[in-house]
C-alpha cells in the first residue's frame, strides 16, 4: 500500500485528502473509492491515458485508490496528479528517491501528459502546506504565481508528468518556487480620481471618514451629482493590499487573472440592482461559490440605485455587514467566506430625484417618496454609519475640497495606527464638553443606543483623522451631521 496527499475544497478553504493505493488479485482496472465526485471519477481515464504516454501498461492488476476521509466529498481535477503518482508507486514502476507519503500533489493531467492549471490553487495549496503532513508540494506551473503568494519554500512548479517523474527519480535538489514580491503601486502626486469630482466637499469628507474608519456609507442625491464617481475613487484611496488580504482574496476566487493589472488592486465591485440574492451573497448547487460580497472582500462594494435591489438580496447583506463574513450551506457542505468589504450605497432621495434640493423642486407625492425610501429596511439602515445628501454642484464650490492625495494619506495614517493597535482598538475618550453636548442631545432628541453608538464611533474616526487624543464637541457635531437627518423616518 502507498500513501500520498492532495486536497479538495468547497468554498475558500481547502481540506487535506489522503490518497492510498493498493493492489488486489483481480481483473486489471482502477477503482476509486471515498465519496469521489464526477470529475474525480473521470480522473481514472485521464490518469490511464497519461501513464500510457510514458510507454507503461498500467494497471497490471486491480488497483484500488481510496480517498480519505471517506465521509467528506471530494471534487476537482486537481486530484489527478496524486492519484497517478499513487498508482505508479504501488505498481512499483518507478524507484522514487523521495518517500511518497511526505509529498503533496496538485494538478490536472491532460491526456498527453501535460499538467494543467487548476482552480482554487491558493486554497488547495494552503490546506496542504498547513497540514504539516508533507515536506514538499508540486503544483502546476501555470498556478505557480498564485501559490507563491503563500510564501512557502517547499513548493515546486511542474509542467509535465514526465518532468515530475524525472525530479522524483533523480534525488537532486528540486527547483523551488521563487517568492514573488508584491508589486508596488506608485504613489503618484498627479491628479487622482477624487480630484475629478467637482465640488461635493461634504461627499468627499464623508468618503474620507468612511474609508479611514471602515464605516459603511450611503450617498443620497439627484442623478448626475457625482455619487458613482465618488464611490469609484474609493479603492484608489485605500492603502495597497497586504499579503494576508491578497491570500484571502485569492482564496475567494477560483482563479486569478494575473495578467490583468487589477489582480492585485483592491476590488471595486458594482453589481447591478437586478442581481439575484445568489449572485450578491453567494450560493451555487454543485459547489459553493462566493458572491459579490466575498469578491469585494478587502475592497469596496458599490450598490447604486440601492432601493431598487431585490428585497432578499438586500436582506442577505445583513450578515456580512455585521460580521465581515458569510456562511453558505449546501447539502453536506458548509463554507465560510471572508466578506469584509466597505459598502457604499447610492440612491436618489425620491423617485424623481430632487427631494431636499433648492435648485430644483421635487414633484413626487410625499407618500410615494416615503414608500421609496422605506424599501430599505431599518436593520439595513442601521448598518450604515454615514449618510449624506449631496447637492447639485454650484460653480463657486469647486476649489476648496479635499484633494485625492490628502484623503489617501490621512486614510493610510489612521488605518496604519488601527492595524498596530489591533488587540486594543484606539478609542479616544470624550472631553468634558463633549460629554455635556451628548447629554444635551439625548435630552433633546430620542436617541436609540445604536444611534449613540454609531455617532460615537464616527466621532472617534473624526478625532483620529484630526490626530486628537480626545473626542471634542466639533467631532461629535460633525459625526451627528453625517447621519442624514433629512431622512427622519429612517433614523
Ligand atoms: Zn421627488
Amino acid at each position: 500500500m502507498v500513501r500520498t496527499y492532495s486536497s479538495t475544497c468547497f468554498g475558500p478553504e481547502g481540506s487535506l485528502v489522503e490518497i492510498e493505493a493498493s493492489i488486489q488479485e483481480a481483473i486489471p482496472g482502477i477503482v476509486i473509492t471515498g465519496l469521489a465526485g464526477e470529475i474525480v471519477k473521470e480522473s481514472r481515464e485521464r490518469v490511464r491515458a497519461c501513464i500510457a504516454t510514458l510507454g507503461l501498461k498500467v494497471p497490471s492488476a486491480r488497483t484500488v485508490v481510496h480517498l480519505s476521509p471517506a465521509t467528506e466529498k471530494k471534487q476537482g481535477s486537481q486530484l489527478d496528479l496524486g492519484i497517478a503518482m499513487a498508482i505508479l508507486a504501488v505498481e512499483k514502476q518507478f524507484p522514487l528517491k523521495k518517500p511518497l507519503h511526505r509529498l503533496g500533489f496538485l494538478g490536472e493531467l491532460s491526456l498527453d501528459g501535460r499538467i494543467r492549471a487548476i482552480d482554487h490553487a491558493v486554497a488547495l495549496a494552503d490546506a496542504l502546506l498547513k497540514s504539516k503532513r508533507i515536506e514538499h508540494l508540486f503544483v502546476p506551473e501555470a498556478n505557480a504565481r498564485e501559490v507563491s503568494l503563500l510564501g512557502c519554500a517547499c513548493v515546486t512548479p511542474v509542467a509535465t508528468f514526465a518532468e515530475l517523474l524525472a525530479f522524483l527519480q533523480s534525488g537532486e535538489m528540486l527547483p523551488l518556487l521563487p517568492e514573488v514580491p508584491l508589486p508596488e503601486f506608485p504613489n503618484s502626486t498627479a491628479e487622482g480620481p477624487l480630484d475629478k469630482v467637482r465640488g461635493q466637499a461634504v461627499g468627499k469628507r464623508a468618503l474620507q471618514i468612511a474609508l479611514a474608519g471602515s464605516h459603511h456609507l450611503l450617498l443620497v442625491g439627484p442623478p448626475g451629482v457625482g455619487k458613482s464617481m465618488l464611490a469609484a475613487a474609493a479603492p484608489s484611496l485605500l492603502p495597497p493590499l497586504d499579503r494576508e488580504e491578497l491570500i484571502e482574496l485569492a482564496k475567494n476566487q477560483s482563479r486569478i487573472d494575473w495578467e490583468s493589472a487589477d489582480a492585485l488592486r483592491r476590488p471595486f465591485r458594482t453589481p447591478h440592482h437586478s442581481a439575484s440574492a445568489g449572485s450578491l451573497i453567494g450560493g451555487g448547487s454543485r459547489s459553493v461559490c462566493g458572491g459579490e460580497v466575498s469578491l469585494a472582500h478587502a475592497g469596496v462594494l458599490f450598490l447604486d440605485e440601492f432601493p431598487e435591489f431585490r428585497k432578499d438580496a438586500l436582506e442577505g447583506l445583513r450578515e456580512p455587514l455585521q460580521s465581515g463574513e458569510i456562511f453558505l450551506h449546501r447539502v453536506g457542505v458548509h463554507a465560510r467566506f471572508p466578506a469584509r468589504f466597505l459598502l457604499i450605497a447610492a440612491m436618489n432621495p425620491c423617485p424623481c430625484g430632487y427631494a431636499f434640493q433648492t435648485v430644483k423642486r421635487c414633484r413626487c407625492h410625499p407618500a410615494k417618496a416615503e414608500a421609496y425610501r422605506r424599501r430599505i429596511s431599518g436593520p439595513i439602515f442601521d448598518r450604515l454609519d454615514l449618510c449624506v445628501v449631496l447637492g447639485l454642484p454650484t460653480d463657486e464650490a469647486s476649489h476648496t475640497t479635499l484633494s485625492h492625495q490628502a484623503v489617501a494619506d490621512s486614510v493610510a495614517r489612521v488605518r496604519a495606527r488601527k492595524a498596530t493597535e489591533k488587540a486594543k482598538p484606539f478609542e479616544p475618550p470624550l472631553s468634558q464638553d463633549s460629554e455635556e453636548w451628548l447629554e444635551n442631545l439625548k435630552a433633546k432628541e430620542y436617541l436609540s443606543y445604536r444611534s449613540i453608538d454609531k455617532t460615537l464611533r464616527v466621532a472617534n474616526t473624526i478625532a483620529e483623522l484630526a490626530e486628537k487624543a480626545v473626542i471634542e464637541v466639533d467631532h461629535l457635531r460633525e459625526a451627528w451631521s453625517l447621519r442624514c437627518r433629512q431622512f427622519p423616518t429612517l433614523f
